[in-house]
């Protein structure tokens, strides 16, 4: 069987565990791809794909704001209550202009509400921060084990680290004993086909193979993150529980905000904005209907704009992108809502920026 490309890989499993769910869980988690999945060195792991259960607040946080709320606001110590000298609100170690970017922000996407009294800006939260989410699963896309590059230090990042509660090793490989030796135990293993079919092209809606389930990682321990590799021996940070729990939050926070459609659509006559496989797949909230995917006609596969359309490629055909509003695709696909009517809209008198 062909392998497909690491892009193609990760946008049909995103598609597929949105309208599918992960095997043997409810089908409703947030889903969202390449987001930062340490603490102490912040981008020395991207988690391929982050799968965010739903906690017993989500309605209230679907009802908020469709935008990721910044984390100094989060923390800040403005509450839903009396409005408060936004200054006053933040603690001394928070730069200023981390706070007041944090203020803008918070009021642009209606997470504050303020008012200016004597020339000061009050603000106050539109609704208390919800306790939303539940448990976050982090998968490491490799269709092709036998190109593994630095998967095996990845997964014990992620087994050592504890920052999600599950991590799973996603590929189209046959798995081996051997494979399976090498990652470390805690770490799940999915192997992903589209059933007997020899062409991955020919779109047939993707099944999951659990070869190995995962064991749940010690989230509210400290962890061991590593840093930087040296012969002989690794530079590591301990992190502690706490700081653990502010980034699980900002990942949280970022999946709901940014979800997996951060893609774009060649402007090219051989894309369609879909495959053949698209109109096999039913699983979706509208039967006989799939999400568009960026489908290259001429390579016959997903294909990712940003790196492999253009002139430069010998099949490209100058052509309009494909019509096709992502934002809209999610809003319509998931519970997730790109304009939730907030309290804060319907107040009216406010002096947002004041
Ligand atoms: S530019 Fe090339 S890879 Fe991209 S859609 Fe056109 S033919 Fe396909």
């Amino acid at each position: 069987m062909a392998i497909v490309s690491e892009f193609a890989f990760e946008l049909e499993l995103c598609a597929h565990l949105e309208s599918a769910g992960r095997p043997g869980a409810a089908g409703t988690d947030v889903v969202a791809r390449q987001l930062g999945g340490a603490v102490a060195k912040p981008g020395g792991r991207i988690l391929d794909i982050v799968c965010v259960e739903p906690g017993p607040a989500f309605a209230d946080r679907l009802a908020l704001t469709s935008e990721t709320i910044p984390d100094a606001a989060i923390e800040s110590d403005v509450g839903p209550g009396t409005a408060r000298y936004w200054k006053a609100a933040f603690p001394d170690d928070c730069h200023p202009e981390r706070a007041r970017s944090a203020v803008e922000r918070a009021l642009e996407i209606d997470f504050f509400e303020g008012e200016r009294r004597n020339g000061r800006r009050y603000v106050r939260q539109v609704a208390r921060y919800p306790d939303w989410f539940g448990r976050l699963v982090g998968i490491e896309n490799k269709p092709d084990l036998g190109t593994p590059g630095d998967l095996e230090a990845q997964l014990r990042t992620d087994a050592s680290l504890g920052l999600v509660d599950e991590a799973i090793l996603a590929t189209e490989s046959y798995v081996t004993r051997a494979h399976l030796n090498r990652i470390p135990e805690e770490i799940g293993v999915w192997r992903v086909s589209r059933g007997d079919a020899d062409d991955v092209a020919d779109g047939r809606p993707l099944e999951i193979d659990v070869i190995r389930e995962p064991i749940p990682l010690a989230v509210d321990e400290p962890g061991v993150e590593p840093l930087e590799y040296h012969p002989g021996h690794t530079e590591v940070a301990i992190v502690p529980p706490e700081r653990k729990a502010r980034t699980r939050r900002r990942i949280a926070e970022r999946a709901f905000g940014k979800g997996w459609r951060t893609f774009r659509f060649p402007d090219c006559e051989a894309c369609e904005a879909g495959s053949p496989a698209d109109e096999e797949r039913s699983d979706g909230p509208e039967p006989g209907t799939a999400t568009p995917l960026p489908f290259c006609r001429w390579k016959g596969r997903i294909v990712d704009a940003e790196s492999e359309c253009g002139p430069a490629c010998p099949g490209y055909e100058p052509a309009a992108e494909p019509e096709v509003d992502l934002e809209e695709e999610r809003d319509r696909r998931t519970p997730w809502r790109r304009d939730p009517s907030g309290r804060r809209r319907r107040q009216s008198g406010l002096d947002r920026f004041g």
